[in-house]
């Protein structure tokens, strides 16, 4: 939805051939942009089963701003997945509250797009089949190079970006990514990460599970560190290179100290050993 006053934001800035495949996409569906809605988390705690049960998250305030990235890196078990579904509304706190802008968050947020590690798509459709079956829209232009492809024939960073172009479909204010790119090759996540932050509009809040410092960087404006289970913020760090990012930042001082700071926290609670 646009509101009075404020300027259509178009996706232009794509390099590569390949990604032709989600600029035209971008073009049609996400031209009436407006800034996004903060996600404000107060105190949330969330405790699996009764009794001392498994207390996946430890109280946990903060703010994601409206069309902001950010990436929340932690090991295993530390309630990352649990952090979205929660944000996503598909589980509730055990404590605290969550909002979107105004309104509490109280059952499954509808102006969302979830992309998780498994692709969940569906073999006996073709790409253009799995794009649209969420919205059931029924014209889509801009997926013209692969659209009648069978899902079969696809490599796994072709099928995550079918994956990605889905859960933009409907144009959501949120995008959540549980791990996305865990399952692909080194070469063929990296080109994801150029890709995704490529993506990120003032229009959509991004928030992305990664067990990888780099990644988490790479493709956020925002790191949450967070430590092993319960989850606690360990560190709220700014990310300050301006887009497109190309993937050389990863070489450079400022973008290795981020990363240096991220493993310190980790070595310092013990979920890595130097
Ligand atoms: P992460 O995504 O960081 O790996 P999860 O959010 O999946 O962590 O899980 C956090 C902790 O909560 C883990 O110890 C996990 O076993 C536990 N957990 C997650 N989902 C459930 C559930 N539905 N029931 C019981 N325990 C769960």
């Amino acid at each position: 939805m646009m509101r009075a006053g404020e300027c259509p934001v178009i996706l232009t800035s794509f390099p590569y051939h390949d990604n032709d495949f989600i600029r035209g996409f971008g073009r049609e569906f996400r031209s009436m942009a407006a800034v996004g809605e903060p996600i404000c988390l107060e105190g949330v705690e969330k405790t699996y089963g009764v009794g001392e049960g498994v207390q996946a998250i430890a109280p946990l305030s903060v703010e994601l701003r409206g069309g902001e990235a950010v990436s929340v890196v932690g090991p295993s078990g530390c309630g990352k997945s649990t952090l979205m579904r929660l944000i996503a509304g598909l589980d509730a706190p055990t404590r605290g509250a969550i909002r979107i802008g105004t309104m509490p968050v109280t059952g499954p947020v509808p102006d969302v797009g979830i992309v998780f590690q498994r692709d969940l798509l569906l073999e006996w459709r073709s790409v253009l089949g799995n794009v649209m079956l969420p919205a059931e829209i029924k014209r889509l232009t801009g997926l013209q190079a692969r659209a009648t492809e069978l899902l079969r024939e696809l490599s796994g960073g072709m099928r995550q970006r079918v994956a990605i172009a889905r859960a933009l479909l409907t144009d959501p204010s949120f995008l959540l990514l549980d791990e996305p790119f865990s399952a692909l090759d080194a070469l063929t996540r990296d080109q994801m990460n150029v890709l995704l932050q490529r993506l990120q509009t003032t229009h959509t809040t991004t928030l992305l599970i990664t067990h990888s410092i780099s990644e988490a960087i790479f493709c956020a404006d925002r790191v949450l560190v967070m430590s092993g289970r319960p989850g606690a913020l360990l560190d709220d760090i700014r990310v300050p290179f301006s887009r497109p990012r190309k993937l050389a930042l990863r070489e450079t001082p400022e973008f290795t100290a981020i990363g240096r700071r991220i493993r310190e926290h980790f070595e310092k609670v013990g979920v890595l050993v130097g």
